[in-house]
């Protein structure tokens, strides 16, 4: 077992360095240092689908969404987690017409980070949240036990270089996706501990009122 998790922490580096080289938009003006934190994977490391609709975010976004899977359950390899992606990709692109994956981004149990939409457009994950956040989910369900800590170490490292590269508000507002629509996203457990976490904002934020303030 240890053989095979050193080789796959390997081979997800590589990816990383992938990412930078053909993506150099998404990690512009990154620290290195901040890179290494934790592995971010590009669409193409996960051979996504092209978009079918890319409608750009009002930068830097005061909010940042945390949901659950649920379906599909956790995945502890680069493999499992990619494959996770493009299954959700297919279904939210192709059964549900949203015309790509509906996250940000996601992360799986094993730390990794993967691309979804992006830092840049829109997603469709949280009703009218969606022009005011990046959306980012935990794969998994996470109604009783917690993702696991590096996952968690990730989703903090992964805002932290939103807001450096000035895609997040340094004043956001952490929210569950329960707080912007009616559903038990993100499960019990993970809304439990991210409402303990420093921008994390209670109730239940107008949406519709901050549209029509920002439009
Ligand atoms: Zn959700």
């Amino acid at each position: 077992m240890a053989s095979s998790q050193v080789s796959c922490v390997y081979v997800i580096v590589l990816l990383l360095n992938f990412s930078v080289s053909v993506f150099p938009g998404v990690v512009k003006e990154v620290a290195t240092s901040d890179l290494n934190d934790f592995p971010l994977i590009s669409r193409d490391g996960w051979h996504a689908e092209p978009s079918a609709n890319q409608k750009l975010l009002k930068l830097p976004t005061p909010y940042v969404v945390i949901h659950h899977t649920y379906i599909p359950k956790a995945c502890y390899s680069f493999e499992e987690c990619a494959n996770a992606m493009r299954s959700m990709q297919r279904y939210h692109k192709s059964s549900l017409k949203w015309g790509d994956i509906g996250y940000n981004f996601c992360i799986g149990a094993e730390g990794t980070a993967f691309e979804g939409r992006g830092w840049d457009y829109k997603g469709v994950h949280a009703g009218r949240a969606n022009n005011h956040s990046i959306g980012i989910c935990m794969i998994g369900d996470w109604r009783e036990k917690l993702p696991p800590k590096k996952s968690m170490d990730t989703l903090k490292a992964l805002i932290k270089i939103g807001v450096q590269m000035g895609k997040i508000r340094e004043d956001y507002k952490l929210i569950g996706h329960m707080q912007a629509m009616s559903t038990e996203c993100p499960g019990t457990a993970l809304m439990a501990e991210i409402s303990t976490w420093k921008n994390f904002a209670q109730g239940k934020p107008d949406f519709a009122q901050i549209s029509s303030i920002s439009n």
